[in-house]
Formats: structure tokens, sequence, C-alpha cells
């Protein structure tokens, strides 16, 4: 079945969600947002400059120091995120076709990670934010402290291209659930979506500029990371910008957790089940395209079962419904932009060129030339040290590896720059568990690898500080005070 997509031709973007209101850009750059599937132009958004980033931060300062929003209650706060979540659950279906157009997100995929886990997510951290202790009195030797837990403040939030919907959410509930105030800046590549959050904020009556939404480059980017007024921020996307972001906030001793990067590992062990594997692989590797922070692109394989493993692999590629993104049989849609589609392919020449053995895929699938197509594609015989083996390709490119031994697997999964996701792959799940034990990463599945909302998320090494997701995932946003008072206040 296809999705119908949204005929209407007022996709265009052109102004910003700024204090509750829809304003005018103060600059002239546009960006054409281009359909992944097609090429074709989707919609136009304005692209924001330093003054605009400005404007957003002042709006957040207020609603924070001033509004109302600065002393709302948790309970009031949760109230706020209920009726914004059903304000974006109105809009699911809309949300998750956008999307789909945008950067390629297979629909039944984009069903639920923009259009039901961000209304999810905000409903999760309602609740946090209703059962957490903001202030207790403690008895101290001089009588009590007061331990209060405030919001952080104004954050700014930086958001890639590949999960934009559910990847702000990230950071936007939590920050709500704490008492903060946003500023999200989400990325060019996804252009159009990120403003329904502006559309829903409005509906469910969000205090003016508790929430601001300026789509921007990197430059104005960097304007919000180094805003005087900005206490914190919340960044996702590449290594190589985590590191930028990273020196400014250490610069400024600002707060900031970084979610980059990944380079993961699966390992199938000599008694793994090859089609537990085979159903598992769709989210441990190939989930969004492979365009997954977490893709487990390295597929490490105990020695006695190598051939068999990639012999599977290599068909489960060739079996994969490639194309148009809105069709729900499909299950792995075009690369986000022309761009990476170029990184993507440039890749395979990598891999062309380098001792590996390319088993199947390896280009453009044929009848598939206009949109950003790319064959799933399996590398055989990859040295751990290649290109394809360290670097974080970003589609569906696999690197397959053999190795003599839990040891020997463990080893090669940890050498690696990167530490975000993994896998583990064995009847005996006790060993499985073991190994997962061992490996220098943020996140594990045995058996399987499917992200739990309700745990942290984050990477080690490389791949980022700090951890979203889960009950956790609040502490990003809120900093201690404790107040020595007299033995009073603990009654
Ligand atoms: P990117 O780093 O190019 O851009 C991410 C965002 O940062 C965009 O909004 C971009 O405009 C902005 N940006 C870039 N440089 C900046 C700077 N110097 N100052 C301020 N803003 C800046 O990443 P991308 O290509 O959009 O996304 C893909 C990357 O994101 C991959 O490396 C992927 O692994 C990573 N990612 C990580 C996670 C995670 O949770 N660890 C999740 C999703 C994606």
């Amino acid at each position: 079945m296809t999705v119908t997509a949204d005929a209407r031709t007022d996709l265009d973007r052109t102004r910003f969600y700024i204090d509750g209101e829809w304003v005018e850009p103060r600059g002239t750059e546009t960006h054409r947002a281009v359909e992944a599937a097609t090429g074709e132009l989707l919609g136009t958004a304005s692209l924001g400059t330093d003054a605009d980033i400005d404007a957003a931060v002042r709006a957040a300062r207020h609603a924070l120091d001033e509004g109302p929003w600065g002393r709302t209650t948790p309970a009031e706060r949760a109230g706020y995120m209920r009726r914004f979540a059903a304000a974006l659950s109105a809009r699911a279906e809309g949300t998750s076709t956008l999307v789909s157009r945008e950067n390629g997100m297979p629909i039944t995929l984009s069903t639920a990670f923009n259009g039901a886990a961000p209304a999810g997510l905000l409903h999760m951290f309602a609740d946090i934010a209703e059962n957490l202790v903001f202030e207790e009195a403690r008895p101290s030797p001089q009588g009590a402290s007061i331990v209060r837990r405030e919001p952080v403040g104004v954050v700014g939030a930086i958001t890639p291209w590949n999960y934009p919907q559910v990847l702000a959410m990230f950071k936007i509930a939590p920050a709500l659930a704490a008492g903060c105030t946003i500023v999200l800046k989400p990325s060019p590549e996804t252009a159009l979506d990120s403003y329904i959050f502006g559309d829903a904020a409005t509906e469910a009556g969000l205090p003016p500029g508790v929430l601001n939404i300026v789509l921007a480059g990197r430059e104005a980017g960097q304007s919000l990371v180094t805003h005087p007024l900005v206490d914190k921020i919340a960044f996702t996307g590449s290594t190589a910008a985590g590191r930028i972001i990273g020196a400014e906030c250490g610069r400024l001793i600002r707060r900031c957790t970084l979610e980059l990067g990944g380079k993961s590992a699966a390992i199938f062990c000599d008694d793994g089940d090859v089609d537990t594997l085979l159903r598992g692989l769709g989210t441990a590797s190939f989930m969004n395209n492979a365009q997954t922070c977490t893709t487990q692109s390295r597929i490490l394989v105990a020695r006695s079962r190598y051939d068999e493993v990639v012999d599977a692999v290599a068909q489960y590629c060739r079996d994969q419904v490639v194309g148009n993104p809105l069709d729900t049989s499909t299950t792995i849609g075009p690369m986000a932009s022309s761009t990476h589609l170029d990184r993507v392919l440039g890749y395979i020449d990598v891999g062309r060129s380098s001792s590996a053995r390319l088993v199947t895929g390896g280009g453009r699938p044929a009848g598939q030339d206009r949109g950003w197509f790319v064959e799933p594609t399996v590398f055989a015989d990859v040295d751990n040290n290649d290109r394809l083996a360290r670097e974080e390709v970003f589609g569906p490119v696999m690197a397959m590896i053999p190795f003599d031994g839990d040891d020997d697997a463990v080893r090669i999964a940890n050498d690696s720059n990167y530490g975000l996701g993994g896998s583990v792959w064995s009847v005996d799940e006790d060993r499985a568990t073991d190994i997962a034990r061992r490996v220098r990463t943020g996140t594990i599945g045995v058996n399987r690898y499917d992200i739990d909302l309700g745990a942290p998320f984050g990477g080690m090494k490389d791949s980022g500080i700090g951890r979203e997701l889960g009950p956790e995932g609040i502490n990003n946003y809120l900093e201690y005070k404790s107040m020595y008072v007299s033995a009073k206040h603990l009654s």
C-alpha cells in the first residue's frame, strides 16, 4: 500500500517560531527542501541568521526568568506536556509522511518514530516530572539542608536529519519536564517537519517563549552554542561537529550533552541462529536505510560459521525492497540527500579499492535513477583496520569480519574509536549476555537490537558524552542547589 503524500502546496515554512508567534526572518537566505525519493522540490524554508537565533534565545530567557514557566509546578508542566502530546498525535500521520518524503525513511518506521514516539516521550517525561522530588529537606550537622532540583535554564537543542522528530523530542520532553525553556535548531536536510512542533505547541497553549524553533545552518547554529544567554547545549549529530561544539562548551563552561556517531559491531557466535539474526538485522543494521547512529555495520562472525552467515546476509540484502518510502512494503528507502548518497557511494569505492571482497550490491539499483537510492551492499573479509571498518558510512554498506573465539570477538568489537550500539547473537543467552557486558558501548542487544525509550541511551568514547532517555534523561536538564537552613524545615 502506498501512503498518499500530502498534495498541499503550503509546505513552505518561511517563518520562525519565536515567542509563540510565527515571525518573519531577519535574513533572506532560503533552503530548498528536496524529496529524497524523487529529487523534486518539496518545499522552501527560511534559514536563520545569528539575529534570528538571538531573538529566539531572548524569548526563551524571558519565558524562563520573567514569564509564568519559571514558576510552574511539575504537575502544571505535565499538564502542558500531555496537551502538547495530544496536539502532536492529531498531526502524526501528516508528520510521518512529511519526514519520509524529506529523508527517505520507510513509512512504517516513520509512523512509529516520527508519528507516535514524540507524543509517547512527552507522556513518559510528564510522568517522570510528577513523580520526581524537586525539593527535599535533609538533616545536616547544623540543622537541615534543602536540596533542590532546579532547571538548568535555557537549552539550545541541535538535531540531525535522520530521526528529526524523535531526536528533537529526546531533548524537548525532558527539558520541559525539568522546567527549562528551549531553542530548537533542526537540520536543513529536514527543513520542514520541525515546525509541526510549533503548530502543536500553540494548540496546546504552551506559554510563549517556552519552545522556539529556528531552522539554520552551521554558522547560525554555532551562534546558538556560544550565545551568552544559553545555559546548556543538547547536541545530536556527527562526531566531527560534536568535537567543535564540545570545545566551545568547554571554553564557556557550558553544560553540554553530545550524542554522536558510531561504528557498532554485531557479534555472531559459533552457536548463533541465522534466522534470529536475519529477523533482527532490520533494526540492528538496516533501520532507516542504515542511516542510524547505532547501525551495526561491522558484522563479526565466528570463523566456523563465516561463509554461511556471509551468504545469508548477502541474500537478506538482495531480498530487501528498495523503493518509494511511502510504500508500506518498502524496507530500504533512498538516502536523505544527493550529498549523502555521494558519501555512501564513496565508501563503496573505498571498499572496492581495499582487499575486501564485494559480495552483493555495490552501486545504485538498476532502473532507480531518480532520487538517492543505493543498493544494500556487503563486503566480506574486511580488515578491522580498513576505513570501511573504522569510519561511519551511515548507509546500507556492511563490513563482515571473521573472528576466532569470544575473546577475539570482544577485542575486535572494542577496537573502534566509537561505542554506541552493538549486539550479540547466540542460542546461549547467558554466554551472549556475558559477551555483551564486555563490549565498551552505551547500548547493546542480545539476539535483538531495538531501542528502549525507558532506558538511558548514549555513547562511550567518540560516540558522545551523557545519556538521554529513561528516568535518567531528565538529569541533563537539572542543576542541584543546596540551601543550608534550620532544623525547623525538617517537619
Ligand atoms: P551533522 O553533525 O552534520 O549535523 C547535525 C546538526 O548539527 C545539524 O542541525 C547541523 O546543522 C548542526 N551543526 C553542524 N555543525 C555545527 C556547529 N559547528 N555548530 C552548531 N551546529 C552545527 O550531522 P548529520 O549529518 O545531520 O547527522 C548524522 C550524524 O548524526 C551521524 O554521525 C550520526 O551517527 C549522528 N547521530 C547520532 C545519534 C546519537 O544519538 N548518538 C543519533 C542520530 C544521529
